[in-house]
């Protein structure tokens, strides 16, 4: 069938997208005085031969000529020159045949849509079983969400169950003001609590119109729409996913479905990958004080040491054993004992750098390892943890015949004292040594030679 249509504005348009598609159906023109009218430039795309003038098209062999211009003088025109054989599609007819078509292509396209959508969540899926990092996956859950539902801003939440509170672990769209506010209280009546309780979305079109909801924090970001669902994993929540527009924003069914399926993968993958963390975290770290362990400990010497040549910096290792501990075991107990050391776990981390990397060697010994530091630097910080726990007042610390609480340290530096992980341990561990065979309570630290026998012990400062 061999078809021409004149008029290439919407309704001209629409029939030659569907039309052009039919391999049985052959679109010999298309005619619009407007050069720049979308159903030339469709046409030209096509390679479909266009004109100006309608009446070129009737010189062509045609079936059909469809005429949706809605011009009379051009209806006139189109019948008056009209060849025996060929029918002219116009008024009412060509708008019903358009309208047809458009609502085909609008249903055609919606299922397009659907097929895009539900492939982008088996997407999701796929890339989220991939992931091993999972503040990666906080994002990527939060691009999806944002995507699937139209808006330009999301957040996740994670419960922390112990202290009632929302920790923010990925967002986008916001401000740098936003992400500081990490943490905030599970509050009665509050929105967070609102969307808590459900077990589906929670879609606010307009916060304006919830004033009780209202939270300073979306304020100063001009939030405007929130749609939001907990995230639930094996009967419990996990956290609370948001995604937000800064305009009102009417979420449709299909949106709000959408973001539960997102919310349904994300929750699955963030409760493996939780439990991953938790097992690799649990493998170095050490029990009773929360430090790494010495494994670890290792494991990061190595790896700093290599850096820190590399780069060519410096790295100092601190060596730290309880005094007399054995008295205080014995006075007081091994359960007591015990306490102590798990306080020194606080009093370490407290007195370190972000930077530092604090171990428990062994038994009653602590290793710190601090990168960037240098021999001058790393005394400065030892002796100021030696002073830290000289003076917290443990208990019984002080009153019992004994029951002192002080530490030893030693330290040894890179690259004066030593050049392999192995060789730096050594060096620091001799100059605990000296440290303890000084008088105890005190920072020594490695001499060029390992420290043996030198005067440098003579430094270490004896309250
Ligand atoms: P020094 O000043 O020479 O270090 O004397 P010390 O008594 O502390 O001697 P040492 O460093 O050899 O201390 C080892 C003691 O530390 C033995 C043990 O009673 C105690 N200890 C080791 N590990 C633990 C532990 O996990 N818990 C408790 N409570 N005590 C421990
Ligand atoms: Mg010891
Ligand atoms: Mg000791």
């Amino acid at each position: 069938m061999r078809i021409a249509i004149v008029g290439a504005g919407k309704g001209g348009t629409s029939l030659l997208e569907i039309l052009s598609e039919d391999p049985l159906i052959k679109i010999t023109g298309v005619a619009d005085r407007k050069k720049a009218a979308p159903g030339i430039r469709l046409a030209r795309a096509l390679r479909i031969p266009t004109t100006a003038d309608f009446k070129t098209l009737l010189k062509k062999k045609n079936d059909i000529i469809i005429n949706v211009t809605g011009s009379p003088k051009v209806e006139a025109a189109l019948q008056a020159s009209k060849r025996d054989g060929i029918e002219i599609l116009s008024g009412r007819s060509a708008k019903l045949a358009w309208t047809l078509i458009d609502e085909r292509q609008k249903s055609q396209r919606e299922a397009e849509r659907l097929l895009s959508e539900y492939l982008s969540l088996y997407d999701l899926s796929l890339k989220l079983s991939s992931i091993e990092n999972i503040a990666k996956l906080y994002t990527t859950v939060i691009d999806y969400a944002a995507e699937l539902t139209r808006t330009p801003a999301g957040s996740l939440a994670m419960f922390d169950e112990e202290r009632g509170e929302m920790v923010l672990v990925a967002s986008k769209g916001f401000s740098r003001e936003f992400a500081r506010v990490r943490r905030w209280r599970v509050r009665k009546g509050g929105l967070t609590t609102y969307i808590l309780n459900q077990k589906g979305v929670v879609a606010i079109e307009s916060l304006k119109k919830l004033p009780k909801f209202n939270n300073p924090v979306l304020l100063e970001e001009k939030v405007e729409a929130v749609a939001a669902i907990p995230l639930w994993n094996e009967g419990k929540i996990l956290g609370i996913l948001y995604v937000n527009d800064f305009k009102p924003h009417l979420f449709s069914e299909k949106e709000t479905s959408l973001l539960s399926l997102v919310s349904t993968i994300a929750a699955t993958s963030i409760g493996k990958a939780k439990i991953l963390e938790m097992t690799r975290l649990m493998a170095i770290t050490d029990e009773l004080t929360g430090l790494f362990n010495h494994r670890h400990l290792l494991q990061q010497l190595s790896s700093e040491l290599s850096r820190t040549q590399r780069y060519g910096r410096a790295l100092t290792l601190a060596m730290l054993d309880i005094d007399h501990f054995k008295q205080y075991n014995d006075t007081h107990g091994h359960l007591m004992g015990n306490e102590v050391l798990r306080t020194l776990g606080d009093l370490i981390r407290r007195n370190i750098r972000e930077t530092d990397i604090a171990a428990r060697y062994g038994g009653e010994e602590f290793s710190i390892i601090m990168p960037e530091t240098n021999r001058t630097r790393g005394k400065l910080i030892a002796e100021r943890l030696r002073k830290a726990i000289a003076d917290y007042p443990f208990k019984n610390g002080k009153t019992q015949p004994g029951g002192a609480l002080n530490v030893s340290i030693g330290l040894a530096t890179y690259p004066e004292n030593a050049a392999s992980p192995h060789d730096l341990i050594e060096a620091a561990d001799r100059a605990l040594y000296r440290a303890k065979s000084t008088g105890r309570n005190r920072v020594c630290l490695s001499t060029k030679d390992g420290g043996q026998g030198s005067g440098a012990g003579g430094r270490g400062k004896t309250k």
